[in-house]
């Protein structure tokens, strides 16, 4: 968010009047809610080029935009995902998938409010040309960013899913991988670091590599990590970020010093980390208009089915138990300052593409946060991650949702949306639904 002050918005509107087309959106009289400052004030808001350009009290002279009332509602930032997997749904049922692709998928997401995502790990070339094609001649969808590929060792997690994925076994082949993977302009540099888990880990030495190579190319890097040493050498190494929490045990103080020293995020995905126990505890959440909406009847009928996998079965079971040791360290980073961000993994059983952004929310409430820090989470937080600049004020990304409801007294209102503002332009809902 950046506050340059409202004396340049008024010589913004000066200037620009004459200059405000068609495509221009005056949103009035809306509850505005800013994250930055923790307060709501009753505003209009001018947007203009994709950009909030000005906060009039009246229509500026000349206008002849769309006018959106927004009274009696709720504005606030768009919701980014910075952990999915953006081919589709899985449910877990033996068979349950959805294979929507990821233009298809980023329109639901925008229905679902959710303005940008980060996939995590898809087929390389394929998501950077969709990312790169939408970035020259945009169409309807949440804005696409991506890490391309997984860095792994060979026969790593990544590998299991039948697409390629980079490999890596030694400090050279990092430098190597990441070199190629640059030349693509990656958002970040995703890697698996779990040298403790069932499947093969890079070692502590290719981790580093492959995170000071990234660096050396400013590009952010995310590690997949699963337990707190996957952690403490993710930090040492110069990491960006981590993503998941070890489930075993709290988080420990030496962890929490070094993540907060080093100025590491975490994105914790509480949504896959609890979605099968959720959803299946709570099917009830399924029949949520907005659930509706982005899925389809059979991924949604799954976590209803009597035929649930032994595998989901023991993972639902173990989420029961482990639920309050991952809460308790989210709670604990949060309050040691260190950022904590939303991304689902949506992409895997007991996530739905752009529903489980508002699960996420749910669950950062659940852990401690106030509706305040699991909003900022969700919306400037992460989009700042991305270098994009979201929020309410002028210069921000005319990237909004509009609420029925106010999030800020009960955060499951953040799924009462009846408006998205995409890009600066209102978009068409019903055209964005799952069909
Ligand atoms: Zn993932």
């Amino acid at each position: 968010m950046r506050r340059i002050g409202s004396c340049l918005a008024a010589l913004a509107l000066a200037l620009s009047v004459t200059d405000l087309g068609a495509q221009d959106l005056l949103v009035v009289g809306g509850h505005v809610v800013d994250v930055e400052s923790r307060s709501v004030r009753t505003e209009n808001l001018l947007i203009s080029d994709g950009e909030i350009v000005g906060t009039p009290t009246d229509v500026p002279a000349g206008f002849d935009g769309e006018i959106v009332d927004a009274s009696g509602r709720w504005v606030l930032p768009g919701l980014v995902d910075l952990h999915t997997h953006s081919f589709g749904n899985r449910a877990p049922v033996e068979g349950a998938m959805e294979f929507a692709g990821t233009v298809v998928t980023s329109q639901r997401m925008l229905y679902a409010g959710v303005t940008a995502f980060l996939d995590l790990f898809g087929l390389e070339d394929q998501i950077f040309f969709m990312r790169d094609a939408q970035r020259e001649n945009p169409t309807p969808g949440a804005d696409i960013h991506a890490a391309g590929p997984c860095l792994t060792a060979p026969e790593g997690h990544c590998s299991e899913y039948g697409i390629p994925t980079r490999l890596m076994s030694t400090p050279d082949e990092a430098r190597e991988q990441v070199e190629e993977l640059a030349a693509k302009d990656p958002d970040v540099v995703k890697i698996v670091y779990a040298p403790a888990g069932r499947m093969p880990s890079v070692d502590r030495a290719t981790m580093t590599a492959a995170v000071l190579a990234a660096s050396s190319h400013g590009i952010p890097t995310v590690i997949h990590v699963q337990d707190w040493d996957d952690i403490r050498h993710a930090a040492l190494a110069g990491a960006t970020a981590v993503t998941h929490v070890p489930e075993e045990d709290v988080i420990p103080d030496d962890v929490l010093a070094l993540m907060a020293e080093r100025g590491v995020a975490s994105i914790p995905t509480l949504a896959v980390h609890l979605g099968v126990s959720g959803l299946t505890t709570h099917p009830e959440w399924l029949d949520s208009p907005l659930a509706v909406g982005v899925t389809s009847a059979s991924i949604r009928d799954a976590y209803r089915s009597s035929e649930i996998t032994p595998g989901a079965r023991r993972w639902r079971d173990r989420q029961i138990e482990t639920g309050p040791t991952i809460l308790e360290s989210v709670r604990r980073m949060h309050e040691s300052g260190i950022r904590v961000l939303v991304g689902t993994d949506s992409g895997n059983p007991g996530t739905i593409q752009g529903w489980s952004v508002h699960h996420e929310l749910m669950k950062l409430v659940a852990a401690g946060l106030d509706p305040w820090d699991a909003l900022a989470a969700g919306t400037t937080n992460a989009a700042a991650f991305l270098d994009r600049a979201y929020g309410v004020g002028i210069g921000d990304a005319a990237n909004l949702i509009l609420l029925d409801a106010s999030p800020l007294e009960d955060i499951r209102n953040t799924q009462r949306i009846s408006d998205v503002i995409h890009r600066g332009q209102r978009m068409d809902r019903d055209a964005l639904k799952a069909g």
